[in-house]
């Protein structure tokens, strides 16, 4: 027998879970299908940022600027292990292509629109701070202005969205391919293949979130007319970024440069140890499953790089690549940075509830695009209850950062200070349940790999789905930048041995 849902959401990236979670939240009963790893596509693949973007008030995105200003502070607040206050230096030079007076107009704009409350605001630097700044060329910038943004682990912000629609009940997995949709006694009747078995899955409505899928998900959705929703266009615009160990003395501000084709490239301080060089705009033709950083880009982002500093990195130099394709609204613009970013929610009926189709959208948004969406459900006529998610910790996000400061601290000294330390800015609150399960099997403190203890694992499998050792190494932690080839041997053989048993 197929059960019946409130609620199917196909996609499980940022955007799908902000959707599941505010909509268990208001009752609905939800059922949410990801076909690979969550995360493991886009919002994974961000820049990790939750910023206003800037530059985007130059494309008069007032309205996006505002929303995704306020949402830095709302995830501040309710995700405090996750996203934490970032310091920008901008470099103001004599070969920007936009006017100096700009620049201070925007970022006077930025701090307006923000209706800060923890966050500064942004300013000037002295001459004698400028002077100090690691590395960077003497005489290259006239001025360098700095403003506060945010970070965080883009894999695990969905995650934990995720787990927390689920600890209110939501039905989420992963490794669920919905093949198709089709409208039948007025229900969404969806075929889903889910770890080698067949499912089906019956909803009154349903949420495409599938991300660069979007459109092409319509295609196996068929209506009670029998035809497939009209799709709108959508624009693959390809980012990528490089990793390079970062040097010393250490500089923990980033820095957001003008690059002299008019494009902003930022240099982002990455887990104590790295510089994340990105992003690129390249307009992807192939399939959204295949994005790989090219040669290009990543000489593109070095030399940007080696103008603003004076450190002679190269290729050998870089650790990591990873790129991403952005799924944004087809607005006609030309120049791929100059897409809109902001989201657009499309309703429609074909012979059913309401099907909700979302194109485009930022990491930095996704809570108040839920908010949307469920608008969107009910002038479609869904009962729902009140908005919620302003204020609601996330799952993990109990405690604040000093209370996690302690909880570090106060740990079993069977599990290393620096592990507990990784783990409550990862796992938050639900570090307790790691010390808890240690403590009753001690033997679980023995590491799998230097400074992963096999607790680790064994809640990133049982708690958090990871199946495979990239699940666990690159989305649930990023411990794979920090093993070396041993380490993620091991780790492999530990989820092989664990799924031979399954
Ligand atoms: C290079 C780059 C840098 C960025 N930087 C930032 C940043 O710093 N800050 C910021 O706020 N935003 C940033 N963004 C934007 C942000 O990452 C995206 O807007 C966001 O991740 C999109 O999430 P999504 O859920 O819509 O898509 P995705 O994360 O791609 O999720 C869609 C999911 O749908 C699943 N799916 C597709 N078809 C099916 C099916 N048939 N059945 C089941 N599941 C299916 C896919 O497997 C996929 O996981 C960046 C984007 C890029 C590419």
């Amino acid at each position: 027998m197929s059960r019946i849902f409130d609620l199917l959401v196909i996609g499980g990236g940022i955007n799908g879970a902000a959707v599941a979670r505010d909509a268990v939240g208001r009752g609905l009963t939800v059922y949410l299908a990801e076909a690979g790893d969550y995360a493991h596509a886009t919002s994974s693949a961000s820049s990790k940022l939750i910023h206003g973007g800037i530059r985007y008030l130059e494309q008069y995105e007032f309205r996006l600027v505002r929303e995704s200003l306020r949402e830095r502070e709302v995830l501040m607040r309710t995700a405090p292990h996750l996203v934490f206050p970032l310091e920008f230096l901008l470099p103001i030079t004599a070969d920007q292509p936009r006017p100096a007076w700009m620049v201070h107009i925007g970022l006077r704009l930025y701090d307006f629109l923000s209706g800060r409350r923890l966050l500064g605001r942004s300013g000037r630097l002295s001459r004698a701070a400028m002077a100090a700044i690691p590395r960077f060329r003497k005489g290259r910038a006239r001025a360098v202005m700095h403003y506060p943004d945010c970070w965080t682990d883009d894999a695990r912000l969905t995650l934990e969205t995720l787990l927390d629609a689920r600890s209110r009940g939501a039905d989420i997995g992963n490794y669920r391919r919905v093949t198709s949709v089709a409208v039948v006694d007025g229900l969404y009747t969806a075929e889903v293949e889910s770890h080698g078995a067949q499912e089906t899955v019956r909803a009154r409505s349903l949420v495409n979130a599938a991300g660069p899928w979007a459109a092409r998900l319509l295609g196996t959705v068929t209506g009670a007319d029998g035809q497939h929703p009209a799709a709108r266009g959508l624009k693959l615009v390809r980012g990528s970024h490089v990793v390079i160990p970062m040097p010393e003395p250490q500089e923990t501000r980033a820095f957001t440069l003008q690059n002299t084709d008019g494009r902003v490239v930022f240099v982002l301080p990455w887990l104590g140890r790295f510089l994340i060089l990105g992003t690129t705009d390249v307009v992807h033709q192939g399939d959204p499953a295949s994005v790989q950083c090219t040669d290009a880009e990543r000489d593109y982002l070095l030399a940007c790089y080696r103008d603003f500093f004076d450190h002679a990195v190269g290729p050998d130099d870089v650790v990591w690549t990873w790129s991403g394709v952005r799924p944004l609204v087809d607005d006609g613009s030309a120049n791929p940075s100059e897409v809109t970013r902001d989201y657009v929610i499309d309703l429609k009926q074909p012979g059913a509830g309401p099907l909700v189709t979302i194109y485009g959208g930022k990491l930095t948004t996704h809570r108040k695009l839920g908010e949307h969406v469920m608008d969107t459900l009910a002038q479609a006529g869904i009962a729902l209850g009140p908005s919620w998610t302003e204020h609601a910790p996330l799952h993990g996000g109990q405690l604040d950062r000093a209370q996690l400061a302690v909880l570090a601290e106060t740990g079993p000294d069977l599990i290393a200070p620096a592990v507990r330390q990784r783990w409550v800015f990862t796992y938050g609150d639900v570090t307790r349940d790691l010390y808890a399960r240690v403590l009753a099997e001690p033997a679980l403190a023995v590491e799998v790999a230097p400074g992963l203890p096999e607790v680790e694992l064994l809640h990133a499998a049982t708690v958090e789905d990871a199946v495979t050792a990239e699940d666990f190494l690159y989305r649930r932690t990023k411990t794979f930048i920090v093993l070396d080839d041993a380490g993620r041997t091991a780790v492999a053989a530990w989820f092989a041995a664990r799924n031979r048993r399954a």
